[in-house]
C-alpha cells in the first residue's frame, strides 16, 4: 500500500511510468523545486516502491537545501533487477528517460543499481543528467573522493567545535569503499591517525596508525584490509568490531543502521562524522548526544558527491567542484554547531530545521509555494 504524507513542502508531483513492451516500470517523485530544479538519483532494484521514492524525494529537498544547492529535491525508481543484461537495462533506462523527457524540473542522477555509464544514456535520450562519464563532461565524483573530501572539511569544523586539534586526532573509518577510503587519505592528509579501518571482510586497527597507503594498495589490488601486514600492534577482528575501536573520531561509511540502541553503548569516541546514508537510528543518536558525543549528520557532512554533481551540471571544473565543496561543508557545518551551540539541539534537528527554513524561505519568493 502507498501512504504519502502531503506536507507545506511537497510533494509537488508523483509520476508513474508502465511500458509493457519492455517490462518498464517506474516512478518519478519530485518533491520540491522552490529552489531550482530537483536532482536526485535513479534507483534500480526489484523491490523499490512509491513510498521509499517519495522518502528518498524529501531526503533530498533537504539535503540540496542544506548544502544551500539552488536545487530542489527529487528521486526516481525503476523495478528490475540492475544486474539484468546490460542490452536490457540499457534499454529500460533510456525508455524511463524517454517517458520523463517533459518533466523538466527532474535532472537524472546516479543511485543504487545505476551508474555513470546509465547517466550517459540519459544524456543522450534527454539531455539532463549529473554523474556523467568523463568523456561526456563529468566529473568522476567517487574517483576523485568528492564525498570524502567533505567529510574532511566537517571533521575540521567539528573539530574546532570540539577544541581539539585534526592532527593526531585518532580516527576510526568503517567502509572503505568510495567515500572511506577517499575520506582516510585527506584525513591522514592532514595528520589524523587511522587507527581502524574496516570492510565487509573485517576490521585491521593498531593504535599507533595505519600506513592508509597501504590500505589503498590493498584495495587497489582487489584485497580486504584485513590482509594489512602484520606488525607490532596491528590486530584483525570481525567487520563489527570497529564499533569496540577507541578512538576520537568515527567515521561510518558502510551500510544503514549500523549504529542502534542495542550497540550504541559499544563505541567509545567523541565525535561521528557520517559519510553513509543513515548509519545511525535517531534513537542511538540521541544517545550519544546525551552521553556528549558529538554527531555531524549524513545529508550534511556527505553532501560532497551531490555538490560535486550539481558543479557538473553548471559545466564546472573538477578543481572549482573541490573548492565548493570545501566551502559550503565549512559554512554549513559552522551553521549547524552555531544553532546546537545556542540550542543545545540534536546537530540533525538544526541542521533539518536550518534546510527547511531555507526551502520554505524561496517559496515565499515564488508565484506558486511548489513551483
Ligand atoms: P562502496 O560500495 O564504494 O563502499 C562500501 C564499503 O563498505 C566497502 O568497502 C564495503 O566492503 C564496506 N562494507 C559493507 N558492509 C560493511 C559492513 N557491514 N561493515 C564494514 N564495512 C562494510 O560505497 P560508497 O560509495 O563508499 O558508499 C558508502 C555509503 O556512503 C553508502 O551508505 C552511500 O549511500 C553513502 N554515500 C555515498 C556517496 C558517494 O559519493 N559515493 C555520497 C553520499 C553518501
Amino acid at each position: 500500500m502507498t501512504s504519502i504524507t502531503y506536507d507545506d513542502l511537497g510533494p509537488f508531483k508523483i509520476i508513474e511510468v508502465y511500458e509493457p513492451s519492455i517490462n518498464l516500470r517506474g516512478t518519478l517523485v519530485v518533491d520540491n523545486v522552490a529552489r531550482g530544479p530537483s536532482i536526485g538519483g535513479v534507483r534500480m532494484a526489484p523491490d523499490v516502491s512509491t513510498q521509499e521514492c517519495f522518502r528518498l524525494a524529501r531526503a533530498m529537498t533537504l539535503k540540496n537545501a542544506a548544502a544551500d544547492l539552488p536545487h530542489g529535491g527529487g528521486k526516481s525508481v525503476l523495478y528490475g533487477d540492475p544486474a539484468m543484461p546490460p542490452k536490457q537495462k540499457e534499454e529500460l533506462i533510456r525508455g524511463f528517460a524517454c517517458a520523463l523527457a517533459e518533466v523538466e524540473q527532474y535532472i537524472f542522477g546516479p543511485d543504487m543499481g545505476t551508474d555513470e555509464r546509465c547517466m550517459g544514456w540519459v544524456r543522450d535520450e534527454i539531455g539532463r543528467a549529473v554523474g556523467l562519464p568523463r568523456e561526456l563532461g563529468g566529473i568522476p565524483l567517487d574517483e576523485i573522493g568528492a564525498t570524502g573530501w567533505g567529510l574532511l572539511h566537517a571533521t575540521r569544523v567539528a573539530c574546532e567545535f570540539q577544541q581539539r586539534e585534526l592532527a593526531g586526532a585518532r580516527v576510526a573509518v568503517q567502509g572503505f569503499g568510495a567515500v572511506g577510503k577517499h575520506a582516510a587519505r585527506f584525513l591522514a592528509a592532514e595528520g589524523a591517525i587511522i587507527v581502524a579501518a574496516a570492510d565487509i571482510r573485517g576490521t585491521v586497527s593498531c593504535p599507533d596508525g595505519l600506513d592508509v597507503g597501504k590500505l589503498l594498495a590493498l584495495k587497489e589490488a582487489g584485497g580486504n584490509v584485513i590482509d594489512y601486514p602484520a606488525g607490532p600492534g596491528v590486530t584483525t577482528g570481525d567487520a563489527e568490531s570497529i564499533i569496540d575501536v577507541p578512538c576520537d573520531i568515527w567515521i561510518p561509511a558502510a551500510r544503514p543502521d549500523v549504529i542502534r540502541e542495542d550497540n550504541v553503548d559499544r563505541l567509545r569516541t567523541s565525535m561521528v562524522v557520517s559519510g553513509a546514508n543513515i548509519p545511525m537510528t535517531l534513537g542511538a543518536e540521541k544517545r550519544l548526544h546525551e552521553r556528549g558525543v558529538l554527531c555531524i549528520p549524513d545529508f550534511i557532512a556527505n553532501a560532497g558527491g551531490v555538490i560535486c554533481a550539481a558543479m557538473e551540471y553548471q559545466g564546472a571544473s573538477e578543481a572549482a567542484a573541490m573548492q565548493t565543496i570545501e566551502e559550503k561543508l565549512t559554512y554549513n557545518v559552522r551553521r549547524v554547531l552555531d544553532i546546537v551551540r545556542k540550542e543545545n539541539c540534536l546537530p540533525r534537528q538544526a541542521a533539518q530545521d536550518m534546510a527547511a527554513r531555507r526551502v520554505r524561505r524561496a517559496m515565499a519568493l515564488r508565484r506558486w509555494s511548489l513551483f
